[in-house]
């Protein structure tokens, strides 16, 4: 490897539920395999959000926040197999989207987080939110995998 080129060595890789997360997912092997980095999964669960007259509240009745852990364990967990990462370590973290994988990856001290973008309208949804809210939250490398429209 050149002298100066970035090595990897913690990769955080986000996950939603949608059939685009095999796409991101795929990228962040390729990196993983080529920089022989640790490989993190995340997916979160975001809670329902009543919205009152003057706050918006979040609640999540137990059964359906275990409910929805569950599955998305399952579903993080077939996805590695799939992909031959199995020995990936994979994480469900409940609340806000960006919020989750910020603090995981600042906690862990990841050094590249892979995360998918739509190529929607305009420049200041280009990236979709939650991609850009990760690009400009953290200091560490972001890719950014580019979806369908
Ligand atoms: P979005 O722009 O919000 O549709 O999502 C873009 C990317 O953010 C996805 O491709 C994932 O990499 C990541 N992402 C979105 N939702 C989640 C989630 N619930 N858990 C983990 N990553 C997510």
């Amino acid at each position: 490897m050149e002298k100066g080129m970035a090595t990897y060595k913690k990769i955080l890789v986000a996950v939603d539920l949608s059939p685009e997360a095999r796409s991101v997912l795929a990228r962040a092997c390729e990196i993983r395999a080529h920089y022989r980095a640790v490989l993190y999964l995340i997916h979160v669960v975001e809670p329902i959000v009543l919205g009152g007259d003057y706050e918006l509240v979040p609640v999540m009745p137990v059964e359906i926040e275990e409910t929805l852990l569950q599955r998305a364990k399952g579903y993080l967990g077939a996805l590695a197999g799939e992909m031959n990462v199995a020995d990936a370590p994979q994480v469900v973290e409940v609340g806000s989207v960006k919020h989750e994988i910020l603090r995981f990856a600042e906690e862990q001290g990841c050094d590249l987080i892979v995360i998918g973008a739509h190529g929607r309208h305009g420049v200041a949804t280009l990236l979709g939110s939650t991609a850009n809210a990760v690009l400009h939250g953290t200091k560490c490398d972001v890719l950014c995998v580019r979806l369908g429209e």
